[in-house]
């Protein structure tokens, strides 16, 4: 079995190209190291049954060529993080929309099956906990940059499930929760790697608004190990899957966890959203997974929970 990874050099996409290769499969990554890393793929690139292109999942000659030559599709490549969604619209909306639009293009045309990431995001502001894949989804205005992301996914989930249903090209559609473990960046603003940096340097800890939002966070193994079993198994086209962990936290306790776990001498700071992000920018207060339908499909059942998660990240920050 030989797998394409696009944005294979990212956190995620790394996590599952090792684990793909770990099993025996063959893995090909196809990244433009926007957000990815060299040194996220470093460990993989002297194994066999590697390879790796630096180049951008727009480029449609490459990319057919990589996909005809591969067996699955595993598409990550995307623009992510809530700050760099804020701070690049036009860059999300764009590496959103065409990425998928030339991907499940050139999967059609072979019929190789395709697994798309979406997110946890195309839930917006809905307030029924938890969220279930078939839930109505309520997002906020145009004229707030957030929200943009969610759209942009969401129309890759539309055009997903539209070559499938129109063109019978087998696509699964995965909406991720808050995925952490090692390796993931804080550069485009995301929680744990931040909290975890700033607490082992000491430095103030900057829990945005309120601190009274929660968040579950998924560890990174298992979500891999989730996308894989969705692929194996043939009758998750055209269907779409919540994969997370449902256990929540509030960013206030999240930063007191850390501090105590680092031992750190760091003080909490709390820093309003309008500074953090943008002018009128919107949180959500909750955002939890239903995973009652990915456990109906797979055997799903997270295997780590936030502090031993924790532990994995602050160790790999602190051999940093
Ligand atoms: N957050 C925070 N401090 C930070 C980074 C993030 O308080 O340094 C908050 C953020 O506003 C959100 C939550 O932590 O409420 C999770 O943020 P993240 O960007 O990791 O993921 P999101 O759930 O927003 O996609």
């Amino acid at each position: 079995m030989k797998a394409l990874i696009t944005g294979g050099a990212g956190f995620i996409g790394s996590h599952l190209a090792e684990t793909l290769l770990a099993r025996g499969d063959r893995v090909a990554v196809l990244d433009n190291l926007s957000t990815g890393s060299m040194q996220n793929i470093a460990g993989l690139k002297r194994l066999p049954g590697f390879e790796y292109i630096v180049d951008d999942v727009l480029n449609q000659r490459v990319l057919a060529e990589m996909v005809d030559d591969a067996d699955v599709v595993y598409h990550l490549a995307a623009a992510v993080g809530v700050k760099l969604v804020v701070e690049s619209p036009v860059r999300t909306i764009e590496t959103n929309l065409k990425g998928t639009e030339v991907v499940l293009e050139a999967a059609a045309k072979k019929r190789k099956k395709v697994l798309l990431t979406s997110t946890s995001e195309v839930y917006g502001k809905g307030a029924k906990i938890p969220f279930g894949e078939d839930d109505d989804l309520l997002i906020g205005p145009s004229n707030k940059g957030r929200w943009s992301y969610a759209c942009s996914k969401l129309m890759d989930e539309f055009l997903a499930i539209a070559y499938w249903k129109e063109r019978k090209l087998p696509v699964v559609v995965v909406r991720l929760f808050n995925t952490v473990g090692p390796r993931q960046t804080g550069r485009y603003g995301m929680v744990i790697p931040n909290f975890v940096r700033q607490a082992l340097t000491n430095k103030p800890i900057t829990i945005y608004g309120t601190g009274k939002q929660q968040r579950a966070f998924g560890y990174v193994g298992d979500v891999v190990g989730a996308l894989m079993a969705l692929m194996d198994a043939e009758n998750t086209n055209g269907e779409v899957f919540n994969v997370g962990n449902e256990v929540e936290i509030s960013i206030e306790d999240l930063a007191k966890l850390v501090k105590q776990m680092t031992g750190s001498a760091s003080e909490l700071v709390y820093v309003p959203y309008d500074e953090a992000y943008e002018a009128g920018f919107e949180d959500m207060q909750r955002r939890v997974p239903d995973l009652n339908k990915v456990r109906k499909w797979i055997s799903y059942q997270p295997s780590h929970q936030l502090r031993d998660i924790l532990e994995k990240v602050i160790e790999y920050e602190r051999a940093r």
